[in-house]
């Protein structure tokens, strides 16, 4: 039997695990497999909680459906019908600007217009940012590939408007980071795709827009799960935690077991456990965060740890609140909205999740969940509970005039929890795979390294958990 540990029980964590249950199963592979949480719950940066009829998610509310894993990995799982899409009829995304909620014009395809009509009336952009925009079919493709801040690529090809107003609330955003000097290759590859294929990114968008409707006219290829670009899951995205969990019964699934180090023993690693237990394995998959990971491997693989801490994090808080809907004013149509840093407000966004997903509230309440810190400004999430109610309540009377009293408002913090993917990411993630290769056996997974959005971190780890079923069975 080859000893297998998993230290981490995040979704790269459990996607590894459920890989090597797979290969267990159907290959009769003979792996002896645990997985080490030190939580008592697994599910890492997923967590949901459920009360009075509502389903407030702590982390992630939902994931993109463009990357198939997260939508694949639910129906292997056998929570395909599950899935639920964004609600269709409130698909409006404002932002907060001059004072007022300004709908996203029609036809931005990821802050690039390919709509002439709805970008020329839209009162989100003056007239010398869209002539600026505008200029993008012009200006010539930047000499050589290298990485470079999203800021500069999107000040250079749409000006400067286009960074404050979209690209920075919206695209930052997803990532919690500062445009300054987050990894355009490392979060949008396709746009340096699109630059160097087409020159022109409005041209690109165009040209990929034909493309999708040639391909409209051939019989459409059947897609699985519900036609939506977010989707999530009916009862709160912890069901494919423990679905990931249930389906793996080969696996040993242990909470409460905190690593403490990480050491070499002849050909095997010997992993000590908080509390003197300790264990030796095969293959290790270290499914930390890298701040964490670092600090574990740094006595006895000091060249991957030094590496492991040069992937920086940041601090956010998400605060969610419920209202009784029949004495809330706002009609909150649409998905909710973002807000331009030199706005004068304190969060970076709010999402009206009642109103773009089904069920994660009663019929007579209103949820909504509001940001607050990130890379661009982290302070704001360190302040406590109170403070952050009162500034938040504050931002909402601004912004949407919401006067009325929260049935509950609750404050979740993820301390130095959002990894920020800087310029040179990948050669920096590059450089620790090739450290890892004077470690036979040692293998890392998760959100710090290729993608932290639900679906690339579920990719990562079924590849890493590959990557060990080779190393194992060579
Ligand atoms: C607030 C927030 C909102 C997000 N929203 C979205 C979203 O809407 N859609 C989306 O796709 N992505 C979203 N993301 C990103 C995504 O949720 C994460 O990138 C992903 O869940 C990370 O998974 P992971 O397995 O890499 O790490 P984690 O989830 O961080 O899991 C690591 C696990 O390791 C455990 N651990 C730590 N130290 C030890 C130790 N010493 N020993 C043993 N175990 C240990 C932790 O307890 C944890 O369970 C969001 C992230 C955050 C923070």
């Amino acid at each position: 039997m080859k000893k297998i540990a998993i230290v981490g029980g995040g979704v790269a964590g459990l996607a590894a695990a459920h890989r090597l249950q797979e290969e267990i199963q159907n290959n009769n592979a003979p792996f002896d497999c645990v997985l080490l949480e030190a939580g008592d719950r697994f599910g890492g940066k997923i967590a949901t909680e459920r009360f009075d009829g509502f389903i407030v998610e702590r982390g992630p509310d939902s994931f993109i459906s463009q990357k198939p894993w997260g939508v694949e990995l639910c129906h292997k799982l056998g929570l395909g019908d599950q899935l639920i899409g964004t609600q269709k009829e409130h698909s409006q995304t404002f932002v907060y600007t001059g004072g007022k909620m300004v709908p996203m014009p029609e036809g931005l395809s990821l802050m690039v217009p390919t709509q002439f009509l709805p970008f020329v009336f839209s009162p989100l952009f003056s007239w010398p940012g869209k002539i600026r925009m505008g200029l993008d079919l012009f200006i010539p493709r930047r000499a050589g590939n290298g990485d470079e801040s999203l800021a500069s690529f999107v000040r250079r090809r749409l000006g400067r408007e286009a960074l404050v107003k979209m690209a920075e609330p919206m695209l930052a955003g997803i990532y919690s980071a500062n445009p300054e000097t987050m990894s355009l290759h490392s979060t949008f590859p396709m746009f340096a795709q699109t630059e160097a294929k087409y020159r022109s990114l409005i041209l690109g968008m165009l040209a990929r827009k034909r493309q999708v409707m040639l391909a409209g006219k051939a019989p459409k290829p059947v897609k699985p799960g519900p036609d939506s670009l977010f989707v999530t899951l009916r009862d709160g995205l912890d069901s494919l935690v423990n679905a990931a969990i249930e389906k793996s019964p080969d696996v040993t699934f242990r909470k409460g077991q905190k690593l403490a180090g990480i050491f070499r023993d002849g050909d095997q690693w010997k992993l000590s456990i908080e509390g003197d237990e300790s264990l030796t394995a095969d293959a290790v998959i270290v499914a930390l965060p890298a701040n964490t990971a670092s600090g574990l491997l740094q006595p006895c693989v000091p060249d991957v740890a030094k590496r492991l801490e040069e992937i920086p994090y940041v601090s956010t808080a998400a605060v969610t609140l419920a209202y009784a809907q029949k004495e809330f004013s706002h009609p909150l149509r649409g998905f909710g909205f973002v807000v331009p840093r030199d706005e004068g407000l304190r969060i970076t966004a709010c999402t009206w999740t009642s109103s773009k997903y089904a069920g994660r509230a009663p019929d007579d309440h209103v949820l909504m969940r509001c940001y607050v810190g990130g890379g661009a400004g982290e302070e704001t999430a360190h302040l406590d509970e109170n403070e952050l109610e009162r500034i938040v309540r504050q931002d909402l009377l601004k912004s949407m005039n919401v006067r009325e009293t929260p049935a509950f408002c609750k404050v979740y913090y993820n301390r130095k929890g959002n990894v920020q993917y800087q310029v040179g990411h990948s050669a920096l993630v590059d450089s620790i795979d090739a450290a890892l290769q004077s470690h036979p056996g040692l293998f890392l997974a998760g959100s710090a390294y290729r993608g932290i959005g639900i679906p690339d971190c579920i990719l990562n780890g079924t590849r890493t958990a590959e990557s060990v079923i080779q190393y194992l069975t060579k």
